[in-house]
């Protein structure tokens, strides 16, 4: 494990020391600290205003009690969450996510990651994240929507367009936005558009929206191939997950002419050495809300493995696009060992450490969530704007805005690297790019 700067040492154990059994947001934490030993020594008063010790303690945290009543009339208790991590930049804004895994250190680890590139996206939001160790799998409809209604019924207390802007992350769609919203409106008496953003298109929502965060780590991965005049023309692509973010991943891949070989969920995975059938995956995953191994028993030619690990397909890209450490160092010298060239995160931190590691000593380009899955977050500020001027763009003019700000972030990240002497190294860049437009906020406003 890398050394940390001796101003952030003792910034790191005090996090692990109070933020006690949360090892995600240590995790996400540390590996910030790591790339900001060089700022540290820079003049600017960041160290006398102890500028990173306060950016690592949220401003504010909410937990709650959501008790709803299932279908066969018995009452339920699930826990609810936001944190509000930073809003230097703008309000708080990063989703809510709903699985059963979901705990306050997942929530912070996320949240703290969300300033970070909220910031690198150039727009002005700052970082928050939510949600509820709710298990939205088996349940039907009208058991989400009681759910949603009962959290609603305490969040919108937290919330508004100018303070904190939640939107969908895994287990929030579509259909769980709606029901939010229609919460929202009916407590507050305010349509007020932008206080959600992922909301449909007929009542607020943004075309590329949904696509935007898969699409998003694409145009990044293409940034990284173009560096040395490659591109995804004929490339074997694997992509891990089948939600929202694998899904349009693999879209926007097959529209570049590379071929994603094989997706996951939590179950297994499917190689497809034909390509993946899009319009059957949204059939399988999306319309019927069921599990991969559907897919392969309906596409002649595709095997669907129980269990396994998707990174043993050879591959020369890797898209990581399902959930936190999914990649770990077995899997990257899997990746390694077929030849694969760029790794782009689609998910939030699905690599490990040590898998970061292996990745970079064989010299495969990797590019971090905070910059890669950044399309998401920035579409949705791009929702706010219009929702704000009361307008709706097409989509081809959106697509264009999010293709531009995904090679503004991989270029501010490569220009950052060179700075500060760690060339190509797009971790640090990342971290460092975002981590300045923070502080620099920050030190503006005082100790606040
Ligand atoms: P979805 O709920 O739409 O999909 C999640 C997918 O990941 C499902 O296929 C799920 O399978 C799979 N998955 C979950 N846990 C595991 C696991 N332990 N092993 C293998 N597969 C797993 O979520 P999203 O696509 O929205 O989110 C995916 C990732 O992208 C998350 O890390 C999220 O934070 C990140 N992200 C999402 C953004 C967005 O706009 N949606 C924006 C930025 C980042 P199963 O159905 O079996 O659970």
């Amino acid at each position: 494990m890398p050394q940390l700067h001796e101003h952030l040492m003792p910034i790191f154990e005090e996090i692990v020391r109070r933020n006690a059994g949360e090892p995600e947001f240590h995790q996400a934490a540390r590996e910030v600290l790591e790339s900001l030993g060089p700022v540290v020594d820079r003049p600017g008063g960041l160290v006398d205003a102890d500028l990173i010790r306060r950016l690592c303690e949220p401003e504010r945290q909410i937990i709650f009690r959501v008790p709803w009543v299932d279908d066969a009339g018995r009452v339920q208790v699930n826990r609810g969450f936001r944190v509000e991590f930073n809003s230097a930049l703008g309000p708080y804004k990063g989703g809510l996510r709903f699985h059963p895994s979901v705990n306050v250190g997942i929530v912070k680890f996320l949240g703290f990651e969300q300033i970070f590139k909220n910031a690198l996206t150039g727009l002005p939001i700052g970082g928050g994240k939510g949600g509820s160790d709710f298990d939205p799998k088996g349940k039907s409809d009208g058991e989400v929507m009681r759910f949603c209604q009962s959290f609603m019924t305490e969040l919108y207390r937290h919330i508004g367009e100018y303070t904190d802007v939640p939107a969908g992350d895994i287990g929030v769609g579509g259909r769980e936005i709606g029901y939010l919203f229609g919460q929202y409106k009916r407590i507050t008496n305010r349509y007020e558009s932008g206080v959600l953003t992922g909301k449909g298109i007929g009542w607020g929502g943004s075309l590329v929206r949904t696509e935007s965060t898969g699409y998003g780590a694409v145009f990044f991965a293409n940034e990284m191939l173009r560096t040395t005049g490659d591109s995804f023309d004929g490339k074997r692509v694997v992509v891990s997950g089948s939600g929202n973010v694998a899904t349009y991943a693999i879209e926007k891949v097959h529209q570049l002419g590379g071929t994603v070989v094989a997706v996951s969920d939590s179950s297994g995975y499917v190689v497809d050495e034909k390509g993946i059938d899009l319009e059957l995956l949204k059939e399988v995953k999306q319309v019927r809300r069921a599990r991969i191994n559907e897919y392969a028993d309906e596409r002649g030619g595709a095997a669907y493995v129980a269990g396994g690990s998707i990174w043993d397909v050879q591959a020369d890209i890797a898209l990581p696009a399902a959930t936190q450490n999914e990649l770990d160092e077995d899997g990257a010298i899997a990746l390694i060992r077929g030849g694969v060239r760029v790794v782009s995160e689609g998910a939030n931190m699905p690599t490990t450490p040590a898998a970061i590691r292996s990745l970079r000593e064989a010299g495969v380009k990797f590019a971090p969530g905070k910059a890669a899955n950044a399309g998401g977050v920035a579409t949705s500020a791009l929702e706010m704007q219009q929702n704000a001027s009361r307008d709706s763009w097409s989509f081809e003019y959106t697509e264009e805005r999010l293709e531009g700000i995904m090679r503004s972030i991989h270029d501010r990240c490569l220009e950052t690297a060179d700075e500060y002497g760690v060339p190509g190294d797009y971790v640090a860049g990342a971290n460092i790019a975002g981590f300045m437009r923070v502080a620099d906020a920050m030190l503006a406003f005082g100790v606040i």
